[in-house]
């Protein structure tokens, strides 16, 4: 036995969306510390004797940081192989590196195995190319809400420019993104909200970006959801539960 933490993304939602990286590590697991948001189904990789520890940080869940980096720490000081389990990708705002430094501050082996963010299938199930030639130089990921709360700073710089912005965690700053991009003169920008990305569950709805409450009033659309906002959300498709918006369909992307 060796005291070791894997850091493993799960993917966006869909469960065949892990990596066979992952897989291996999940078989490999003494201890698998997993977060909400994932399908049990992954679980079932683990050795039947592996210890599955939920802990999730919904709303009025207890599990801290603090009490998730000492749960690491003492599994493996114990010389287990404990998996972390987080979805999307763990360095994604998926704070992936404070349970990194915790685990080699004690001395303990560290392995990362990347996952699939949802801030790139988000967009792309719904047909939202996050680049397309021509249209857009760079993509951003911006969190909605930063740790004191606030809307970031960042999301003002990237209306500055042509990018993509994937936003995360914004789904309580609807009103504050529709007000940030009508004083930008950003109001028309094409925008698109996707909740439960890539699983069965998929909603999605699209507009411009002033109507973004309304359309997650409409549509009821709640977390966990991405907001996208920029050019290429013109060419989201039509699919299963989507609803697609007069303003942009009447949009002839090729004329
Ligand atoms: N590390 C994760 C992100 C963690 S932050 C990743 O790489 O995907 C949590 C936020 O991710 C949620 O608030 C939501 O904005 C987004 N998210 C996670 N899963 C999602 C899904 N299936 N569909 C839409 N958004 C999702």
């Amino acid at each position: 036995m060796s005291a070791k933490l894997t850091l493993v993304g799960a993917g966006p939602g869909d469960p065949d969306l892990i990596t066979v990286k992952a897989v291996k590590a999940l078989r490999a697991a003494d201890v698998v510390l997993y977060d909400a948001l994932l399908d049990p189904v992954l679980l079932e990789y683990c050795r039947p004797e592996a210890e599955k520890i939920y802990v999730g940080k919904r709303p009025g869940e207890s599990h801290s940081q603090d009490a998730i980096n000492f749960l690491i720490i003492e599994k493996a000081l114990a010389g287990l192989h404990v998996v972390r389990l987080k979805g999307g990708d763990p360095f994604v705002f998926g704070r992936g590196q404070e349970e990194l430094d915790v685990a080699r501050r004690y001395g303990i082996e560290t392995e990362y195995v990347p996952g699939v963010s949802s801030a790139l299938a988000g967009p792309g199930s719904v047909g939202i190319p996050l680049t397309a030639r021509g249209t857009n130089e760079s993509f951003w990921v911006v969190t909605g809400t930063k740790s004191d709360g606030s809307l970031a700073k960042d999301l003002c710089l990237a209306l500055c420019s042509s990018a993509t912005i994937v936003v995360l965690m914004g789904m309580s700053k609807l009103d504050e993104i529709a007000d940030l991009c009508r004083k930008m003169g950003r109001a028309e920008v094409p925008a698109a909200i996707v909740q439960n990305a890539t699983t069965a569950d998929e909603r999605w709805a699209a507009g411009t970006a002033a109507e973004l409450p309304r359309l997650a009033l409409e549509h009821k659309l709640s977390n966990p959801a991405v907001i996208i906002l920029g050019e290429v959300v013109r060419y989201a498709s039509a699919n299963d539960g989507g609803t697609w918006n007069e303003v942009l369909r009447e949009v002839d992307l090729h004329s």
